[in-house]
């Protein structure tokens, strides 16, 4: 940028030196005259002045009168060839000067003309020159002074000379010229790519300021290169006494249960800028509850045209009232399902009592063991329900005390046998005699029924289900496979989130509610393991959940 300002200012400069522009005939004229008055007046030293000789006199008023005209008239209003006639009269003057037997140096001057009529007409004007040097130089030179050799060669090198000049000055000036056009179109154009970034400058601040999500980029050294407004709002309230412009710094910053401070390796610039990519991580920015706000933030990774890491970008979505209907909802559903809890359970003593009676005749029975199943069903979805609403509440507290996997496993088995054979679905169990852990049973039955009972419901007729727990080295794996209707590849993506149903479910009319797996994720990750799914539509499922050894290793001390 630098170096074409450079060379853009000295092609301006060489420009005008070489009289680029129309050159001033009043200077020039000026200029010669004056030179050719000094040639006159050293040559007058020698003896008679040499003004009062005829031809010399002559040639001094014809430089005199064009020198004259040149400022008396309107030049230019002229077109160039009437304004070329003086430099050509001016060659006519030198000749005229020079028909003096004692000789003249008068004729060196004709370069003035030369470079003149050069400036006016180009490489045509280098021919004038050379044309108007031997007719008006030459011939008069020889009639005057003879044909001599030295003559001659003073009267023809002069014209010669001259118009090499005239041609490399005009050739130069092309160049010159060419180079100067092109400058000029090359600046235009750099005016106006600077202006269209400008332009778009200030468009993509515009659209920034404009949506509702705060947003931030930082470079790869996690310092903030830009944000928008929105952010700068969502900073002032984590951070009122100033931000230092770099990734990570701590503040008030809350993790989603609004109480918890989030640590430096925890804060989502810090993981951003250390090429984390991530979706929906939420967080509340604010320490006073009027005002404070919770925040979805997504990051992704800027890469470089070599792939490597370049900055991220930030993007920071108000979901504040929406973190406080989820709130309100779970409140809700919390103490509805309490509230449904207490009738419920006596209905279910009630029935069972009931059912005990020996004089009920069949047709009674029957009736219910209906009531029963509902009930049973009923009960099922409150447990669900509240357990649902506790999951935003934090890591779920599980109450861990010796228990045998395998039995657990195999009631579960037991629970779903009927439903299987209704389907006429084989299930297959695969169990060791006995498998002591630390666990909460009540919670790891609801597991192991929820992915029995999605494997018989999600199976059609005549499949294969199989339940098998292993010891694989560091861990607890429990693989509960079918083959079913399976799930795709989106869905997969979503299958743990609440009241989340795969569309074939809902299509087949299959019963159910979607909670069914977030809760057995929750429950499975408070244990500290982890739940797993390959799966492929129209084949089945595998489900895994692995715990970790640890809880089979206290056990087994424990036992011992
Ligand atoms: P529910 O079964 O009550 O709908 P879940 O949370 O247990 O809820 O399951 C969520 C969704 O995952 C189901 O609606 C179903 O679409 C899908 N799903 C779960 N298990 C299986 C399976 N074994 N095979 C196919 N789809 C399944």
């Amino acid at each position: 940028m630098r170096a074409e300002r450079v060379r853009v200012h000295a092609t301006e400069v060489g420009r005008r030196l070489l009289f680029a522009d129309d050159p001033d005939p009043r200077v020039l004229q000026g200029v010669f005259f004056a030179l050719l008055s000094l040639d006159y007046l050293l040559r007058s030293i020698d003896g008679t002045p040499i003004g009062l000789r005829t031809w010399p006199a002559l040639g001094y008023a014809l430089a005199l009168v064009l020198t004259v005209a040149t400022f008396v008239v309107p030049w230019r209003r002229l077109p160039r060839v009437a304004i070329g006639l003086v430099p050509v009269l001016d060659i006519a003057a030198l000749s005229l000067a020079r028909l003096d037997d004692r000789g003249s140096a008068a004729a060196a001057l004709i370069i003035i003309p030369a470079v003149w009529l050069a400036r006016l007409h180009g490489k045509r004007g280098a021919i004038v020159v050379c044309v108007a040097g031997l007719v008006l130089i030459g011939i008069p030179s020889v009639l005057y002074l003879g044909a001599g050799g030295v003559n001659l060669s003073r009267s023809l090198m002069v014209p010669f000379i001259a118009a090499w000049v005239a041609l490399a000055l005009a050739s130069g000036l092309e160049k010159i010229e060419a180079g100067y056009a092109d400058a000029t179109k090359r600046r235009g154009e750099l005016a106006l790519a600077m202006h269209t970034i400008d332009e778009q400058r200030r468009f993509a601040e515009a659209i920034l300021d404009t949506v509702d999500v705060g947003l931030v980029l930082l470079d790869h050294t996690g310092a903030y290169r830009t944000l928008n407004k929105r952010h700068v709002d969502f900073m002032r309230l984590a951070y009122p006494d100033g931000h230092s412009g770099t990734a990570g710094q701590l503040g008030h910053v809350y993790a989603p249960d609004g109480t918890t401070k989030l640590t430096r390796e925890e804060m989502p610039t810090y993981r951003a800028s250390h090429g984390e990519e991530f979706d929906d991580c939420r967080i509340w920015v604010g320490d006073d509850p009027l005002s404070k706000r919770a925040l979805s933030v997504s990051a992704r990774s800027v890469r470089g045209k070599d792939g490597s890491f370049a900055g991220a970008a930030l993007a920071y979505k108000d979901v504040t009232d929406f973190m406080r209907a989820l709130r309100v909802k779970d409140e809700f559903v919390a103490s509805v399902s309490h509230e449904l809890r207490t009738p419920l359970t006596s209905i279910m003593g009630y029935v069972d009592l009931l059912l005990e009676r020996p004089d009920l005749v069949p047709e009674q029975t029957a009736h219910l063991e209906v009531v029963s199943r509902n009930s049973d069903r009923l009960r099922r979805l409150v447990a669900d329900l509240l357990h649902s609403a506790q999951i935003d509440e934090g890591p779920m507290e599980v109450v861990r005390t010796e228990a045998d996997f395998s039995t657990i496993v195999q009631q579960s088995v037991l629970t779903a046998a009927p439903g299987a054979k209704a389907a006429s679905i084989r299930l297959d169990v695969d169990v060791p005699e006995s498998l002591p852990v630390l666990v909460d049973a009540q919670r790891m039955s609801q597991v192991v029924d929820n992915l029995i009972s999605n494997a018989v419901k999600y199976t059609p007729e005549g499949g294969r289900v199989r339940v098998a727990l292993n010891v694989d080295g560091a861990r607890v794996e429990l693989a509960v496979s079918d083959t079913g209707i399976g799930i795709s590849p989106p869905d997969l993506t979503r299958l743990f989130t609440r009241f989340f149903r795969a569309r074939p479910a809902e299509e087949l009319s299959i019963q159910g509610v979607g909670l069914g797996l977030s809760i057995t994720k929750s429950i499975v990750e408070s244990h500290g393991g982890r739940i797993e799914v390959d799966s492929e539509v129209g084949r089945g499922s595998v489900f895994r959940v692995r715990l970790p050894v640890d809880v089979h290793e206290a056990a087994i001390a424990r036992a011992s």
